[in-house]
Protein backbone atom coordinates (compact mmCIF):
# COMPACT_ATOMS: atom_id res chain seq x y z
CA UNK A 1 0.00 0.00 0.00
CA UNK A 2 1.12 2.93 -1.38
CA UNK A 3 1.10 6.20 1.24
CA UNK A 4 3.97 7.93 1.06
CA UNK A 5 5.56 9.69 -1.73
CA UNK A 6 9.01 10.98 -2.35
CA UNK A 7 9.91 13.21 -5.70
CA UNK A 8 13.75 14.13 -6.64
CA UNK A 9 13.86 17.11 -7.97
CA UNK A 10 11.60 20.32 -7.49
CA UNK A 11 12.14 21.64 -10.92
CA UNK A 12 8.89 22.06 -12.70
CA UNK A 13 7.60 18.62 -13.13
CA UNK A 14 9.13 17.49 -9.59
CA UNK A 15 6.24 20.49 -7.95
CA UNK A 16 3.64 19.35 -10.35
CA UNK A 17 3.72 15.76 -9.27
CA UNK A 18 4.36 16.76 -5.85
CA UNK A 19 0.86 18.68 -6.18
CA UNK A 20 -1.13 16.03 -8.18
CA UNK A 21 -0.35 13.18 -5.22
CA UNK A 22 -0.84 15.58 -2.36
CA UNK A 23 -4.08 16.75 -3.97
CA UNK A 24 -4.83 13.28 -3.94
CA UNK A 25 -3.91 12.65 -0.15
CA UNK A 26 -0.62 10.86 -0.20
CA UNK A 27 1.72 12.18 2.17
CA UNK A 28 4.42 13.84 -0.46
CA UNK A 29 8.33 14.30 0.45
CA UNK A 30 9.92 17.14 -1.88
CA UNK A 31 13.64 16.83 -2.37
CA UNK A 32 16.31 19.01 -4.38
CA UNK A 33 19.78 19.27 -4.51
CA UNK A 34 19.24 23.01 -4.64
CA UNK A 35 16.90 24.52 -1.13
CA UNK A 36 16.33 27.49 -3.37
CA UNK A 37 14.53 25.12 -5.92
CA UNK A 38 12.35 24.49 -2.82
CA UNK A 39 11.29 27.18 -1.95
CA UNK A 40 10.13 28.31 -5.09
CA UNK A 41 8.75 24.56 -5.55
CA UNK A 42 5.90 25.38 -2.67
CA UNK A 43 5.19 29.00 -4.01
CA UNK A 44 4.40 27.55 -7.09
CA UNK A 45 2.44 24.64 -5.58
CA UNK A 46 0.29 27.35 -3.45
CA UNK A 47 0.14 29.99 -6.37
CA UNK A 48 -1.57 26.76 -8.86
CA UNK A 49 -3.78 25.48 -5.85
CA UNK A 50 -5.14 28.97 -5.24
CA UNK A 51 -5.77 28.88 -8.92
CA UNK A 52 -7.84 25.69 -8.84
CA UNK A 53 -9.65 27.37 -6.12
CA UNK A 54 -10.44 30.28 -7.89
CA UNK A 55 -11.71 28.02 -10.78
CA UNK A 56 -14.19 26.03 -7.99
CA UNK A 57 -11.95 23.43 -9.48
CA UNK A 58 -11.23 22.08 -5.53
CA UNK A 59 -12.38 24.03 -2.48
CA UNK A 60 -9.88 26.15 0.02
CA UNK A 61 -10.13 22.88 2.53
CA UNK A 62 -8.73 20.83 -0.33
CA UNK A 63 -6.26 23.40 -1.14
CA UNK A 64 -4.83 23.78 2.43
CA UNK A 65 -4.94 20.37 3.27
CA UNK A 66 -3.04 19.08 -0.17
CA UNK A 67 -0.18 21.82 1.47
CA UNK A 68 -0.07 20.42 4.76
CA UNK A 69 0.83 17.13 2.93
CA UNK A 70 4.14 18.66 1.85
CA UNK A 71 7.46 18.58 3.07
CA UNK A 72 10.46 19.52 1.73
CA UNK A 73 14.21 18.20 2.28
CA UNK A 74 17.78 18.52 0.62
CA UNK A 75 18.92 15.00 2.33
CA UNK A 76 18.14 12.28 0.51
CA UNK A 77 18.53 10.44 3.86
CA UNK A 78 14.78 11.29 4.44
CA UNK A 79 13.63 8.85 2.03
CA UNK A 80 14.27 5.90 3.87
CA UNK A 81 10.02 5.72 4.94
CA UNK A 82 8.73 6.59 1.55
CA UNK A 83 7.01 3.64 -0.41
CA UNK A 84 7.52 5.24 -3.77
CA UNK A 85 10.41 7.38 -5.02
CA UNK A 86 10.05 9.36 -8.51
CA UNK A 87 12.69 10.71 -9.66
CA UNK A 88 12.11 14.13 -11.59
CA UNK A 89 15.52 15.37 -11.70
CA UNK A 90 17.45 17.22 -14.75
CA UNK A 91 17.44 14.63 -17.90
CA UNK A 92 20.83 13.83 -17.44
CA UNK A 93 21.81 9.87 -17.68
CA UNK A 94 24.25 10.30 -15.17
CA UNK A 95 22.31 12.78 -12.36
CA UNK A 96 20.05 10.22 -12.38
CA UNK A 97 22.19 7.37 -12.42
CA UNK A 98 23.98 9.00 -9.22
CA UNK A 99 20.49 9.42 -7.49
CA UNK A 100 19.01 5.90 -7.91
CA UNK A 101 22.07 4.42 -6.79
CA UNK A 102 22.15 6.73 -3.89
CA UNK A 103 18.17 5.69 -3.54
CA UNK A 104 19.06 1.81 -3.38
CA UNK A 105 21.06 2.33 -0.09
CA UNK A 106 18.49 4.51 1.70
CA UNK A 107 15.17 2.73 0.86
CA UNK A 108 13.08 0.26 2.56
CA UNK A 109 13.34 -3.11 0.45
CA UNK A 110 9.34 -3.27 -0.49
CA UNK A 111 9.49 0.70 -2.26
CA UNK A 112 9.20 1.29 -5.70
CA UNK A 113 11.59 3.33 -7.44
CA UNK A 114 10.08 4.89 -10.88
CA UNK A 115 11.67 8.02 -13.00
CA UNK A 116 9.98 10.55 -15.02
CA UNK A 117 12.15 10.70 -17.89
CA UNK A 118 11.33 12.11 -20.74
CA UNK A 119 13.77 9.53 -22.92
CA UNK A 120 16.56 7.92 -21.07
CA UNK A 121 16.24 4.45 -21.33
CA UNK A 122 14.15 2.75 -18.09
CA UNK A 123 15.90 -0.78 -18.03
CA UNK A 124 19.16 0.86 -18.26
CA UNK A 125 18.83 3.13 -15.28
CA UNK A 126 17.19 0.27 -13.01
CA UNK A 127 20.27 -1.60 -14.06
CA UNK A 128 22.29 0.61 -11.44
CA UNK A 129 19.53 -0.08 -9.18
CA UNK A 130 19.26 -3.00 -5.95
CA UNK A 131 15.51 -3.97 -7.40
CA UNK A 132 15.08 -3.82 -11.35
CA UNK A 133 11.46 -5.55 -10.48
CA UNK A 134 10.28 -2.35 -8.66
CA UNK A 135 11.61 0.17 -11.35
CA UNK A 136 9.15 1.65 -13.85
CA UNK A 137 8.79 4.82 -15.73
CA UNK A 138 6.03 7.18 -15.21
CA UNK A 139 6.08 10.10 -17.03
CA UNK A 140 3.88 12.67 -15.86
CA UNK A 141 3.01 15.58 -18.87
CA UNK A 142 3.13 19.13 -18.05
CA UNK A 143 1.73 21.13 -16.44
CA UNK A 144 0.93 17.87 -14.25
CA UNK A 145 -2.19 18.91 -12.29
CA UNK A 146 -4.14 19.40 -15.91
CA UNK A 147 -2.20 17.34 -17.96
CA UNK A 148 -4.47 13.84 -17.76
CA UNK A 149 -1.47 11.48 -19.43
CA UNK A 150 1.24 9.35 -17.71
CA UNK A 151 2.96 7.30 -20.21
CA UNK A 152 3.82 4.16 -18.15
CA UNK A 153 7.15 2.35 -19.21
CA UNK A 154 8.13 -0.96 -18.08
CA UNK A 155 11.79 -1.59 -18.16
CA UNK A 156 12.63 -5.44 -19.04
CA UNK A 157 12.83 -6.41 -15.45
CA UNK A 158 9.85 -4.21 -14.77
CA UNK A 159 7.28 -6.71 -12.54
CA UNK A 160 3.81 -6.84 -13.23
CA UNK A 161 3.00 -6.48 -9.61
CA UNK A 162 4.91 -3.05 -9.77
CA UNK A 163 3.39 -2.13 -12.99
CA UNK A 164 -0.20 -2.52 -11.18
CA UNK A 165 0.42 -0.69 -8.12
CA UNK A 166 1.94 2.15 -10.52
CA UNK A 167 -1.15 2.02 -13.16
CA UNK A 168 -3.68 2.19 -10.19
CA UNK A 169 -2.00 5.02 -8.48
CA UNK A 170 -2.84 6.94 -11.74
CA UNK A 171 -6.32 6.36 -11.60
CA UNK A 172 -6.27 7.20 -8.47
CA UNK A 173 -4.73 10.87 -9.42
CA UNK A 174 -7.16 11.26 -11.62
CA UNK A 175 -5.26 10.67 -14.72
CA UNK A 176 -5.65 8.22 -17.62
CA UNK A 177 -2.28 5.51 -18.59
CA UNK A 178 -0.49 5.41 -21.76
CA UNK A 179 2.29 2.04 -22.00
CA UNK A 180 4.82 2.67 -24.28
CA UNK A 181 8.05 -0.38 -24.50
CA UNK A 182 11.22 0.79 -23.24
CA UNK A 183 12.70 2.50 -26.19
CA UNK A 184 14.17 5.96 -26.51
CA UNK A 185 11.82 8.87 -25.92
CA UNK A 186 8.82 6.35 -26.00
CA UNK A 187 5.88 7.09 -27.31
CA UNK A 188 5.30 10.89 -26.65
CA UNK A 189 8.25 12.43 -27.27
CA UNK A 190 9.52 9.93 -30.56
CA UNK A 191 6.60 11.80 -31.75
CA UNK A 192 6.33 15.30 -30.32
CA UNK A 193 10.15 16.02 -30.21
CA UNK A 194 11.36 15.74 -34.28
CA UNK A 195 8.18 18.16 -34.81
CA UNK A 196 9.23 20.83 -32.18
CA UNK A 197 13.14 20.34 -33.49
CA UNK A 198 11.47 20.38 -37.31
CA UNK A 199 9.98 23.59 -36.33
CA UNK A 200 13.74 25.17 -34.88
CA UNK A 201 15.10 24.07 -38.35
CA UNK A 202 12.26 26.19 -40.11
CA UNK A 203 13.13 29.03 -38.18
CA UNK A 204 17.19 28.11 -38.74
CA UNK A 205 16.53 27.68 -42.44
CA UNK A 206 14.27 31.39 -42.27
CA UNK A 207 11.47 29.71 -43.76
CA UNK A 208 9.78 31.91 -41.40
CA UNK A 209 9.72 33.88 -37.63
CA UNK A 210 8.90 32.32 -34.40
CA UNK A 211 5.57 34.27 -34.41
CA UNK A 212 4.63 32.91 -38.11
CA UNK A 213 5.60 29.18 -36.89
CA UNK A 214 3.63 28.98 -34.05
CA UNK A 215 0.55 30.62 -35.70
CA UNK A 216 1.00 28.45 -38.69
CA UNK A 217 0.30 25.17 -36.23
CA UNK A 218 -2.08 27.05 -33.99
CA UNK A 219 -4.29 27.80 -36.53
CA UNK A 220 -3.29 25.74 -39.55
CA UNK A 221 -3.26 22.47 -37.77
CA UNK A 222 -5.10 23.16 -34.35
CA UNK A 223 -2.74 22.89 -32.16
CA UNK A 224 -3.26 24.95 -28.48
CA UNK A 225 0.10 25.67 -28.39
CA UNK A 226 2.61 26.46 -31.21
CA UNK A 227 5.93 24.07 -31.32
CA UNK A 228 8.31 26.68 -30.61
CA UNK A 229 6.14 28.61 -27.57
CA UNK A 230 5.92 24.40 -26.48
CA UNK A 231 9.91 24.15 -26.72
CA UNK A 232 10.01 27.04 -24.24
CA UNK A 233 7.56 25.31 -22.08
CA UNK A 234 8.70 22.50 -21.90
CA UNK A 235 12.69 23.62 -21.28
CA UNK A 236 15.29 24.17 -23.96
CA UNK A 237 18.02 21.73 -22.52
CA UNK A 238 14.93 19.16 -22.08
CA UNK A 239 14.32 19.26 -25.75
CA UNK A 240 17.95 19.06 -26.74
CA UNK A 241 18.38 16.18 -23.96
CA UNK A 242 16.05 14.17 -25.49
CA UNK A 243 16.54 14.86 -29.32
CA UNK A 244 20.26 13.39 -28.27
CA UNK A 245 18.40 10.22 -26.76
CA UNK A 246 16.73 9.51 -29.97
CA UNK A 247 19.78 10.62 -32.29
CA UNK A 248 21.98 8.46 -30.14
CA UNK A 249 19.62 5.43 -29.57
CA UNK A 250 18.13 5.10 -33.28
CA UNK A 251 21.25 5.90 -34.76
CA UNK A 252 19.46 7.68 -37.46
CA UNK A 253 20.26 11.69 -38.74
CA UNK A 254 16.53 12.41 -38.80
CA UNK A 255 17.08 12.65 -35.12
CA UNK A 256 19.79 15.35 -35.34
CA UNK A 257 19.37 18.61 -33.05
CA UNK A 258 18.94 21.35 -34.78
CA UNK A 259 22.27 23.58 -34.35
CA UNK A 260 20.18 26.67 -33.65
CA UNK A 261 18.44 25.04 -30.22
CA UNK A 262 21.95 23.82 -29.82
CA UNK A 263 22.97 27.18 -29.64
CA UNK A 264 20.32 28.61 -27.28
CA UNK A 265 20.84 26.16 -24.87
CA UNK A 266 24.69 27.03 -25.12
CA UNK A 267 23.70 30.58 -24.49
CA UNK A 268 21.67 29.79 -21.33
CA UNK A 269 18.69 30.84 -23.12
CA UNK A 270 16.68 27.66 -21.83
CA UNK A 271 12.62 28.92 -22.55
CA UNK A 272 10.30 30.17 -19.66
CA UNK A 273 12.37 29.14 -16.76
CA UNK A 274 15.40 31.41 -17.89
CA UNK A 275 13.11 34.05 -19.14
CA UNK A 276 14.42 33.58 -22.17
CA UNK A 277 14.31 31.05 -25.36
CA UNK A 278 12.24 31.44 -28.82
CA UNK A 279 10.45 33.91 -26.70
CA UNK A 280 11.07 36.96 -24.35
CA UNK A 281 9.45 37.01 -21.07
CA UNK A 282 10.10 40.26 -19.61
CA UNK A 283 7.19 42.21 -20.39
CA UNK A 284 3.13 40.50 -19.51
CA UNK A 285 3.04 39.32 -23.31
CA UNK A 286 5.68 36.95 -24.37
CA UNK A 287 7.74 38.73 -27.55
CA UNK A 288 9.46 36.63 -30.17
CA UNK A 289 12.74 36.73 -29.81
CA UNK A 290 13.35 36.34 -34.31
P1 LIG B 1 13.79 21.48 -14.21
O1 LIG B 1 15.06 21.99 -14.79
O2 LIG B 1 12.62 22.40 -14.05
O3 LIG B 1 14.06 20.83 -12.75
C1 LIG B 1 15.05 19.90 -12.48
C2 LIG B 1 15.33 19.97 -10.98
O4 LIG B 1 16.20 18.86 -10.65
C3 LIG B 1 16.06 21.25 -10.55
O5 LIG B 1 15.34 21.87 -9.50
C4 LIG B 1 17.43 20.75 -10.08
O6 LIG B 1 17.95 21.49 -8.98
C5 LIG B 1 17.08 19.32 -9.65
N1 LIG B 1 18.24 18.42 -9.59
C6 LIG B 1 19.29 18.34 -10.44
N2 LIG B 1 20.16 17.39 -10.00
C7 LIG B 1 19.63 16.87 -8.87
C8 LIG B 1 20.06 15.87 -7.94
N3 LIG B 1 21.20 15.22 -8.12
N4 LIG B 1 19.27 15.61 -6.88
C9 LIG B 1 18.11 16.27 -6.68
N5 LIG B 1 17.66 17.23 -7.52
C10 LIG B 1 18.41 17.53 -8.59
O7 LIG B 1 13.39 20.20 -15.11
P2 LIG B 1 11.92 19.57 -15.33
O8 LIG B 1 11.31 20.18 -16.53
O9 LIG B 1 11.19 19.55 -14.02
O10 LIG B 1 12.33 18.07 -15.74
C11 LIG B 1 12.61 17.08 -14.78
C12 LIG B 1 12.48 15.71 -15.42
O11 LIG B 1 11.15 15.56 -15.93
C13 LIG B 1 13.42 15.47 -16.61
O12 LIG B 1 13.80 14.13 -16.62
C14 LIG B 1 12.53 15.78 -17.80
O13 LIG B 1 12.94 15.14 -18.97
C15 LIG B 1 11.21 15.23 -17.30
N6 LIG B 1 10.01 15.78 -17.95
C16 LIG B 1 9.96 17.10 -18.30
C17 LIG B 1 8.82 17.59 -18.91
C18 LIG B 1 8.72 19.05 -19.31
O14 LIG B 1 7.82 19.42 -20.05
N7 LIG B 1 9.59 19.89 -18.82
C19 LIG B 1 7.72 16.75 -19.17
C20 LIG B 1 7.80 15.41 -18.75
C21 LIG B 1 8.95 14.93 -18.15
Amino acid sequence: MIKTVGIVGAGQMGNGIAHAFALTGYQVLLSDINADALDSALKVIENNLARQVAKDAITSEQASAALELISTSTNLNDFAEVDLAIEAATENEDVKKTIFRELSTILKPGAIMATNTSSISVTRLASVTDRPEKFIGVHFMNPVPIMKLVELIRGIATSDATYNVIKDIVEKLDKISATSEDFPGFIVNRILMPMINEAIYVLYEGVGTVKDIDLGMELGTNHPMGPLKLADFIGLDTCLAIMQVLYDGLADSKYRPCPLLVKYVEAGWLGRKTGRGFYDYSSDEPQPTR
